[in-house]
């Protein structure tokens, strides 16, 4: 995106062109409505995409064959900023640029920790406990893993856990995983459990958890 090429719209938009909110977490925390892609990419300067998948379809008009593009992307920072996005148009190019721009707008805080008696290296290299997403008839289960395991999971899973900040996870897929929509859907759907979960400061956590590419204060650092 260029500099100053962007007019924010929305009050999200606004708060964060004038500077009041400094940081995706913030943004995200405030509840206001994300409706423009540029917030993130303000936000999340380091912010990369890739395309995941791309089905073309063929549909016959009154001059002949046309082709429709859908693309499912995902977008990430590598440091626990994560979205995944659908985009359709008539051309590739305008698919992709909306499937990333959905995926933007999609964009969630994900924890991470070490998640593993066994590793206890206290750094945000995995999933903080076992979580599960599903869509269609896919169901994905994401688990924790000591450090060195990789991201033992499907393909499509590997590039959207690599986009989230996620080094090391054991994963299994249950369903026609053949549908990459929504297998990558569901990784997604897994990823954003660990959001959803609020952590309850009473209870002492066996290893810490940072959430977006923080080290979340009310976890217990020993
Ligand atoms: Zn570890």
């Amino acid at each position: 995106m260029a500099e100053g090429s962007w007019t924010p719209r929305t009050q999200l938009g606004k708060k964060v062109a004038a500077g009041e909110i400094k940081s995706m977490s913030d943004a995200i925390r405030s509840k206001l409505p994300l409706k423009e892609y540029e917030i993130v990419d303000m936000l999340l300067p380091t912010i990369k995409d890739e395309v995941l998948y791309i089905e073309r379809a063929q549909r016959m008009t009154d001059s002949g064959r046309r082709m429709t593009y859908s693309i499912t992307a995902v977008v990430g920072n590598g440091d626990g900023f994560v979205g995944v996005g659908k985009g359709k148009a008539k051309e590739a190019a305008p698919a992709i640029r909306k499937a990333v721009n959905a995926a933007k707008l999609n964009i969630i805080e994900i924890k991470r920790g070490c998640g593993s008696w066994e590793c206890g290296c206290g750094r945000a290299h995995t999933l903080p406990f076992k979580v599960h997403g599903s869509s269609g008839s896919v169901r994905v289960t994401l688990k924790p893993s000591p450090r060195g395991v990789g991201r033992a999971v499907g393909d499509i899973a590997k590039v959207i856990l690599e986009m989230a900040g996620i080094d090391d996870a054991w994963g299994f897929a249950k369903g026609h995983t053949k549908t990459t929509v929504n297998y990558a859907l569901a990784t997604f759907n897994a990823l954003k459990q660990t959001s959803e979960i609020k952590l309850n400061p009473a209870i002492q956590l066996s290893t810490p958890i940072y959430v977006g590419g923080v080290l979340n204060a009310g976890s217990n650092q020993n």
